[in-house]
């Protein structure tokens, strides 16, 4: 085989939404499979709706995603040889300057159109196999509306040929596309490429994933703090796997195991919640300095930070949520909390709303947990605050929850945070204790 090119060919008239680099993703991944180039042409020939902002966004999200181009130019930087290749096949008859009525206003007077021999093409699609599709009822389509403003299916032909893209990977709805570009191939003598159309990509309830139907922009999902391997990752799965049980696999990983054979003709679902999940797989495959560089946590208290690791790594599934956490519901791992009296008494049984027992059962942690080691874990503070809790609760007090709730309380002031020995371990003992006697302070 001759050495692979393929080729991604996004139109800048829009936000390109996570599917859309699906595509980017599979032919990346297919050229470097066999050591091949990759090529990113910006196809800007719809001139009004084509914008500099979402070209740099197309480049942003392919930097991000790790997707380095071989070569890449916009496909307006082609016109003259397009005007040169309209011209020609002008000359040979195999299409011709065709008088219009205008239907609309805006409509050319003139056109290009190509001279359909009709019948039916047949191509090779590695995906599908092979497809059959009769031509005759397109007639004589339209390839140009001047000799500078070539349309789609004629441009896609010829930088194809130019670029000698070998693969041409795209989404399947191109499939009825492909018979018009293979005649316009045939007629400009151009070798025919090798076809594979990826399978659609759906949302969950099973209509065509779209801008419209909510799908976010790539960006969004890496300002949302989502990972790019992880993105990677979850792109490649949409319609493929390596045929195993591995779920996770790093780029060069992908490379090495990535097959276009192995595309399944079925439709794949883009589901957020999966995402969300792979990218917490790679949060925490991150040790706990890369995890705050690239989540970009920042705190008051560094110490107190690195200590929140390991509760942000179980909980977050984007460094998004982990930056909420810190200042939400973990706030209170760099802030003393406001508290309030009637919170702190909230949890009493009815028969015993006396802010007295609440103030006893925090009074008798005092002791215990000043005996404790800054430095201790969260299960030795629990092993010696259970006991307690227990032992308040067979008192028929206000059972576990009549010291746990107000223990958790006075250290974190939140209604949700962690449970109170992860708070007491990570705060120390010294700040649980000032925290404690603050609460038995307003209980007086
Ligand atoms: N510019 C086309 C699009 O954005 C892609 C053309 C192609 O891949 O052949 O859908």
């Amino acid at each position: 085989m001759s050495a692979v090119v393929t080729r991604f060919a996004p139109s800048p008239t829009g936000l390109l939404h996570a599917g859309n680099y699906r595509t980017a993703v599979f032919a990346y991944l297919f050229a470097k499979h066999y050591d091949g180039s990759f090529i990113l042409r910006i196809e800007d020939t719809d001139r009004e709706r084509s914008k500099p902002e979402y070209e740099a966004n197309i480049l942003e999200a392919l930097a991000w995603l790790t997707l380095a181009a071989d070569k890449q130019y916009r496909q307006s930087e082609h016109r003259a040889r397009h005007r040169a290749l309209l011209e020609k096949l002008i000359a040979d008859g195999a299409a011709y300057v065709s008088k219009e009525i205008p239907k609309n206003p805006g409509d050319k007077e003139e056109v290009i159109r190509f001279k359909n021999p009709k019948g039916a093409v047949t191509f090779a699609d590695v995906i599908r196999g092979e497809i059959t599709m009769g031509v005759s009822d397109l007639g004589d389509f339209i390839i140009a509306r001047s000799l500078d403003e070539p349309i789609f299916h004629f441009a896609v032909v010829v930088d194809d040929a130019d670029e000698h893209v070998t693969h041409v990977i795209r989404g399947e709805d191109h499939i009825s596309n492909t018979p018009r570009q293979i005649l316009i191939q045939r007629a400009l003598g151009f070798v025919e490429p090798i076809y594979g159309h990826l399978p659609l990509i759906l949302c969950n309830d099973r209509t065509k994933l779209s801008k419209r139907k909510g799908a976010k922009a790539l960006t969004e999902y890496r300002d949302l703090g989502i990972l790019p391997e992880a993105m990677l990752n979850y792109l490649a799965f949409l319609g493929w796997n390596p045929g195993d049980e591995r779920e996770y696999l790093s780029q060069d990983e992908l490379v090495k195991d990535f097959d276009l054979l192995r595309v399944h003709k079925g439709s794949a679902i883009f589901d957020e919640t999966k995402l969300f999940s792979v990218n917490q797989h790679w949060m925490r495959t991150l040790s706990d300095a890369e995890f705050i560089m690239r989540g970009q946590l920042v705190a008051q208290d560094e110490e107190a930070l690195r200590k929140a690791i390991p509760l942000l790594k179980e909980r977050a599934h984007t460094f998004g949520e982990a930056r909420e956490m810190l200042s939400g519901e973990l706030g209170c791992l760099f802030m003393e909390p406001t508290i309030t009296r009637s919170k702190l008494v909230e949890k009493e049984p009815a028969a015993a709303q006396q802010a007295g027992m609440t103030k006893s059962a925090l009074e008798g942690l005092l002791e215990p947990i000043k005996a404790l080691s800054e430095g201790v874990t969260a299960k030795a503070v629990k092993e010696v605050v259970m006991p307690l809790a227990d032992a308040e609760e067979t008192k028929g007090k206000g059972g576990r929850g009549g010291v746990l709730w107000p223990l958790r309380y006075a250290l974190s002031g939140q209604e949700r945070s962690p449970d109170p020995f992860t708070l007491i371990a990570i705060l120390g003992p010294k700040e649980s204790i000032s925290r404690i006697q603050k609460a038995i302070a307003i209980l007086e």
